[in-house]
């Protein structure tokens, strides 16, 4: 029997049965992954950041075709077109909205307005806090161990989860490192009210990221990630040539500039899209390392509930 989550705050806020988020990624989460996610009674998230506009109303649009279930749609707040992007969330009345990398204040109240919960995502407490008082409806504390666009204070989750929850009174969602059942209850164990994953999703067959990167990220092992661009925005990627130039670089102290002429431009779509698993950037979590399959969403969130509740029940027993 899955485990009551029927008095748990994330449950209650956002409607769902399970206190299980995918994470918005960007590449790999459309409306396949989102639904899938959603009809298994976890929260869908599309990864807009990778959307042109027209491909988000498309994208939106599709879902909720393939699901009655409450969605979200992540939005990394630098992205160039946002206010196209907001505009469409607001048509199409989208009941939920994931932000990051930017401040909460600017969209957080034309949201609300519109009757749409807003959860953002920090990797501090005191990120965590500018967030409340921005009106957040939730806090997504991401640690260390997260792949793709990472906090600059590199506090891993294990640590940053209950600083975060003894910061703020609204619910704190755990992200980073985050994969299993047995993982999932420690975030839960540390004050966090749900988890969002992103790695175990992207490894899924509904994931829209290419399947040489899939199939990469499964036969990873310790220590193939690394965070690297700190003088850009840090982002944790898997080793391969690209990663190994950018590293070079920055051992020898390149400047930002000379970060981004290595990086060019639209090299995430690249690696995780097209499957150039040399030269993109392949943006992933360090938990990779613990995956050697690529499974239905379904069987991800059961396989969650199912780990979740029999590690509990063994804790329990004092075992
Ligand atoms: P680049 O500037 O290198 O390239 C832009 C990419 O985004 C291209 O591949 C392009 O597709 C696509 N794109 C989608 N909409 C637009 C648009 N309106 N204008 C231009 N390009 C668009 O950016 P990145 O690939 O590094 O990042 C893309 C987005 O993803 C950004 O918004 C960024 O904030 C977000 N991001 C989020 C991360 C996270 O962890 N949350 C991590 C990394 C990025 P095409 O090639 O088909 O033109």
């Amino acid at each position: 029997m899955n485990p009551d989550f029927s008095n748990n705050r994330i449950c209650q806020l956002l409607g769902i049965s399970y206190p299980i988020i995918q994470a918005g990624m960007i590449w790999a989460s459309g409306w396949r992954l989102a639904s899938a996610v959603s009809n298994s009674g976890g929260l869908g998230i599309l990864g807009a950041g990778s959307m042109y506009p027209e491909v988000l109303r498309e994208q939106i649009q599709k879902c909720k075709q393939a699901t009655d279930k409450p969605f979200a749609v992540n939005l990394p707040l630098l992205y160039v077109e946002i206010e196209k992007h907001i505009e469409i969330i607001l048509e199409h009345k989208v009941p939920i909205v994931f932000t990051s990398a930017g401040s909460p204040r600017t969209w957080t109240a034309r949201l609300q307005e519109k009757g749409i919960k807003v959860i953002h995502v920090v990797s501090s407490a005191a990120f965590a806090q500018k967030a409340e008082a921005a009106g957040c409806d939730a806090i997504v504390a991401e640690g260390y161990e997260a792949g793709g666009h990472n906090g600059r204070e590199q506090t891993t989750t294990m640590v940053l989860v209950p600083q975060v929850v003894g910061a703020v009174s609204i619910p704190v969602i755990a992200a980073g490192g985050i994969a299993t059942g047995q993982q999932m209850l420690a975030a839960m164990a540390l004050g966090a009210s749900g988890v969002q994953i992103g790695t175990r999703f992207l490894a899924s067959e509904e994931s829209s990221a290419h399947p040489d990167f899939k199939k990469m990220v499964i036969e990873s092992n310790e220590g193939d990630t690394q965070l690297v661009m700190h003088k850009l925005v840090p982002v944790r990627l898997l080793k391969n040539d690209f990663y190994r130039r950018i590293e070079a670089a920055e051992s020898r102290g390149a400047t930002a500039e000379e970060l981004k002429e290595i990086l060019g431009r639209a090299r995430a779509k690249k690696g995780m899209f097209e499957g150039d698993l040399r030269e993109g950037e392949l943006e992933i979590g360090q938990v990779a390392s613990l995956l050697d399959d690529i499974l239905p969403a379904a069987t991800i969130v059961r396989n969650l509930l199912h780990d979740y509740a029999s590690r509990l029940h063994i804790l329990q027993q004092g075992l």
